[in-house]
């Protein structure tokens, strides 16, 4: 099967999206691209990921011709493309509708640096202006306002999150939608304290030899 462990990856993780309560239904999406071949691997369209198996999965060439696969590929495509086209240095998009980054969301709100988490975002969590699921325009103002940022937040909407492989592309839209939660949290006690932007720069710094070194 074509690229197989990648469309493994995107069922696994589809799964995990349900599990980790980073979405709801049929909603988000999420995609991993293989760069020596040039090819991604796309969650279908409207399915349960429950039920999603491997080959549901879609293949496609980077201009999104599809190689593999009988069903209609995610709305979000566009925005999946866009992205790798982009941001060279990503390897997977994950698209949530999570529950505390939607909200704030749909304050039209940016999340600042409210914890130091939202370092895996960035120095903030920046949001895109709404526009219809699916449509052209969503995919040209999250793309707009992506930059070098690992999440944006999409108004009225969601949140779209990318790493350099799925597990961190994940890992990131969990922890921000973390932060997300502690910002709505702090707002409706109190004035958030706001960590500052040299603090964040130490932060973003020490991520890059956080955890175990691989030998
Ligand atoms: P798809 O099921 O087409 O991927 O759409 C879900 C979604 O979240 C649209 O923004
Ligand atoms: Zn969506």
């Amino acid at each position: 099967m074509l690229l197989e462990q990648e469309r493994s990856e995107v069922v696994r993780f589809g799964k995990k999206l349900i599990s980790s309560r980073l979405t709801t239904g049929t909603g988000g999406n999420l995609s991993c691209i293989n760069r020596n071949r040039q090819k991604v691997a796309i969650s279908p369209s409207g399915i349960d990921y429950e039920e999603m198996r491997p080959e549901d999965v879609i293949v496609m060439d980077t201009n999104g011709h599809i190689l593999d696969g009988q069903l209609k590929p995610s709305s979000e495509t566009g925005i999946h493309l866009g992205l790798y086209s982009q941001r060279p240095d990503i390897g997977a998009v994950v698209h949530t509708h999570s529950v505390y980054a939607t909200t704030i969301a749909c304050l039209g709100l940016e999340i600042p640096p409210v914890h130091y988490l939202v370092g895996f975002s960035g120095k903030k969590v920046p949001i895109a202006p709404y526009a219809t699921f699916g449509s052209k325009a969503l995919c040209e103002n999250v793309c707009n306002h992506l930059g070098d940022y690992n999440a944006v937040l999409m108004a009225n909407h969601g949140l779209v999150a990318v790493g350099i492989n799925m597990l961190k592309a994940f890992s990131t839209a969990e922890e921000i939608e973390f932060a997300a939660r502690i910002y709505y949290q702090t707002r409706n006690i109190g004035t958030p304290v706001i960590l500052s932007d040299t603090e964040m720069e130490r932060v973003i710094e020490k991520f890059t030899s956080y955890g175990q070194i691989k030998k």
